[in-house]
């Protein structure tokens, strides 16, 4: 492909301190596209999504929106770019009600897009059915849709989202992961992480494998689900 991607991670080093958790990643998305990272526990998935969403800031090495540097650029300011940050565990506002938890997610306009209100709530009736109910008292699946949905009303092109399906049962997985292809059959770019990569891989057109800090494996998502490797290592099996 010769056209410029959505987002590109090019040549990324990021470190904690002296720990050098990305060695030099190269990542792609394209307009339109589901991109899955992979990998075992501490491979460097989540550094790569903070890195991309603004939580981070790289050693070395570019990140690209449409083709302009946005490395350096803090997460609430990228929103205004129109990337939308799912985060580990959530965060929802647990003392606001699943409402104004999702107008807080409108924060970049002068006020929520009552449409985007509507469309949240036809993507995910739960949340409608709970509108009243304080963030803290939802389930983990509530809140991970809650999540997501705050997203959504920041207008994204392109979703974030890091491990949607950690610590949720195998059922609302699969809802969720039916909402995420929903939400990109309408449209949004999406670059998730996740353990699950079953799941991940099922829904992506792309993967990555990261082991240590590096990509060990890029391909179309059927063919790593394919793979005997990413069968063995990632999907339980050999
Ligand atoms: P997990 O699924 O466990 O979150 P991951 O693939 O997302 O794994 P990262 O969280 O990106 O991995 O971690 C990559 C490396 O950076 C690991 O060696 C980890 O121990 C280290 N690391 C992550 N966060 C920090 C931190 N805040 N301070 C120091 N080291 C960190």
């Amino acid at each position: 492909r010769t056209d410029t991607p959505m987002l590109e991670l090019r040549d990324l080093r990021v470190f904690y301190g002296a720990i050098e958790a990305l060695k030099g990643i190269n990542v792609k998305v394209y307009e339109g596209e589901v991109v899955a990272l992979l990998g075992a526990n501490g491979a460097g998935k989540s550094t790569t999504l903070r890195t991309a969403s603004g939580m981070l800031s790289p050693r070395d090495g570019q990140v690209l929106f449409h083709g302009e540097r946005i490395d350096g650029i803090k997460s609430h300011d990228l929103v205004r770019f129109g990337i939308g940050h799912v985060p580990e565990g959530r965060r929802v506002f647990p003392r606001m009600t699943v409402r104004e938890n999702l107008e807080m997610g409108a924060y970049r306009f002068k006020a929520p897009d009552p449409d985007d209100m509507d469309r949240v709530f036809t993507l995910f009736p739960r949340l409608s059915e709970r509108r009243t109910q304080l963030g803290g008292t939802l389930s983990g699946g509530e809140q991970q849709m809650l999540a997501i949905g705050r997203a959504l009303m920041g207008k994204p092109e392109l979703l974030l989202l890091d491990e949607p399906s950690m610590g949720l049962a195998p059922l609302i997985v699969r809802q969720i992961f039916d909402i995420l292809e929903e939400i990109n059959k309408q449209g949004t770019t999406v670059l998730l992480v996740e353990q699950n990569a079953s799941q991940a891989l099922q829904l992506a057109d792309r993967g990555y494998v990261l082991e240590t800090g590096s990509v060990a494996m890029a391909d179309e998502a059927s063919a790593l689900l394919a793979d005997p490797r990413v069968r063995a290592a990632y999907l339980g099996e050999g």
